[in-house]
């Protein structure tokens, strides 16, 4: 037995054989029950038909050579005592009474005169319903020795002397009764026990054959899931609408897409990570070692190095100081947008205004570079609606590049128009421009074009840049010719005040 046959064997499959011969007994008690009842009713109304002439015949032969009542109108009891022993020794499953034209019981041998229950009367319906019908219609009539039971009869109107009634013969008598049970209760626990042996039978082999249809399906699923466990991620449900679980498939499927997706989803971050930290560590060893040559020198020298020596290493020493810090605001920013843990708060703001501000950050660096930095349209108030601080942090980087690979005398440019439901929003330089074949890497991390110039950064500004975009379900574009100079370009959704 295979593996996920033995998981399935001890839970489902019990319950199903459970359930199974539950219904097997339920079926063999319902089926002795169904056949009772209608061989009884089979069994009565045969008897019934069969014995349907018996009162009119005892009317017929016994009354009119003797009439059953005396002179004084009393009822022959000697005649009718003998006539009723004769008949009930023939057949001892009948009881005969003499009723009077009300229903009334006039004389039966069959009836104790001390039994108070035994009933002084029967009802004239059903004896009326089968004399209309000349007996060949189905009736019960009540049984007197029995108060409450119904009994198949035979019965028959007499007119003798001035006297009228009915001859009432009960044909399933106290002792049919007995001698019908006993042999009912044998015929039934034959018949109950063939019918349940037989029916156990085939639904045995029906149940079986069901429940290995039933649980093909599901060990089929087992056995992927399985292979799943064992690690084969490749493993699937094959054509899981076909199964009879289908959504138990399908969500099998799914799940297993799922897992297979998160895992290199965790693989690649995994990787990223790993990058980052190698990434890192040699960015940050390069200034690093710098810091520490400067200021070895300046405590080994401090006597020989004259003041304007001095202030150069403490300058370069300070300068480092500064790549070092904004080298680790750039990664802490970028791995925290790596990692998704930035929600932008998006809010209308005038992106006009911010331009105005940043430009008057960077006024002064723009100066010392000798580069002009202007707003192309400065009173035309533009709405959008972003993240203030992510939008200003996106600006300040491309305003940041648009002035380090500018030549001196260069022209860095923001330009911001409404446009449809947007603003569009674009930094033009005149500087050194992007070869076209590099343009497509500039905003991966750590890319840089030109290795040679000193003024590049980390390679992180552009990412950053895109990050944000992503948050902002916009993208930005470069246009760029080397020698000539570069525009970013990107738009954000307009807000109408
Ligand atoms: P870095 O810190 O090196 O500037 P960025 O991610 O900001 O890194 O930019 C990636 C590369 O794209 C830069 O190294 C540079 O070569 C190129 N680049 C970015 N902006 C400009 C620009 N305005 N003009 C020319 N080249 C640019």
């Amino acid at each position: 037995m295979s593996r996920s046959e033995q998981a399935l064997t001890p839970k489902l499959v019990k319950k199903l054989w459970v359930a199974f011969i539950a219904l097997v007994l339920l079926m063999g008690a319902s089926y002795m029950l169904i056949t009772s009842y209608f061989a009884n009713k089979h069994h009565q109304e045969t008897a019934q038909r069969l014995n349907a002439d018996v009162a009119n015949h005892v009317i017929a032969e016994k009354f009119q050579n003797a009439s059953p009542f005396l002179e004084d109108g009393s009822v022959n009891k000697a005649l009718f005592g003998d006539l009723m022993h004769d008949m009930m020794a023939v057949n001892q499953g009948i009881e005969v009474y003499l009723l009077d034209n009300n229903g009334t019981i006039l004389y039966s041998v069959v009836l104790d005169p001390n039994d108070k229950d035994a009933t002084k009367s029967v009802s004239l319906t059903p004896i009326n319903s089968f004399i209309a019908n000349k007996g060949e219609k189905f009736v019960l009539g009540d049984d007197p020795r029995n108060p409450g039971e119904q009994k198949i009869f035979s019965a028959a109107p007499y007119s003798v002397a001035g006297h009228e009634g009915y001859i009432y013969i009960i044909l399933a008598g106290k002792k049919f009764q007995e001698v019908s049970s006993t042999l009912m209760g044998q015929y039934f626990a034959k018949l109950g026990l063939g019918a349940t042996l037989l029916t156990t039978l085939f639904s045995a082999l029906i149940g079986l054959l069901s429940i290995w249809f039933l649980t093909k399906n599901l060990r089929l699923i087992t056995g992927t899931v399985r292979k799943f466990q064992d690690g084969d991620l490749n493993a699937r449900i094959e054509n899981p609408d076909k199964s009879d679980i289908a959504i138990f498939a399908k969500s099998f499927n799914e799940m297993a897409d799922t897992i297979v997706g998160n895992m290199d989803k965790m693989k690649s971050v995994d990787l990223l990570r790993r990058e980052l930290i190698a990434n890192v560590s040699h960015d940050l060893r390069t200034p690093l070692a710098v810091l520490k040559g400067y200021i070895e020198t300046l405590q080994i020298k401090r006597e020989t190095l004259s003041e304007s020596e001095k202030e150069e290493y403490l300058q370069i020493t300070h300068d480092n100081v500064d790549k070092l810090s904004k080298l680790i605001d750039q990664l802490f920013e970028y791995s925290k947008l790596e990692a998704e843990q930035v929600t932008p708060v998006k809010e209308p703001f005038s992106i006009t205004e911010l331009s105005h501000d940043l430009i008057a950050k960077f006024k002064v660096l723009a100066q010392k570079e000798k580069i002009e930095l202007q707003l192309d349209n400065p009173n035309e108030n533009c709405m959008v609606f972003a993240d203030v601080s992510l939008v200003e942090r996106a600006l300040q980087n491309l305003i940041e590049n648009a002035i380090k690979y500018t030549e001196p005398n260069g022209k860095v440019t923001l330009f911001i128009r409404r446009k449809d439901k947007n603003v569009e929003i674009n930094i033009t330089d005149t500087g050194t421009g992007i070869p076209v074949n590099e343009q497509p890497f500039i905003f991966d991390r750590y890319k840089q074009v030109n290795k040679s110039t000193k003024k590049q950064g980390y390679g992180l500004g552009l990412a950053i840049v895109k990050k944000i975009m992503e948050l902002h379900d916009t993208t930005i574009t470069v246009l760029s010719k080397p020698k000539e100079g570069s525009s970013f370009i990107f738009n954000l959704p307009a807000y109408q005040v």
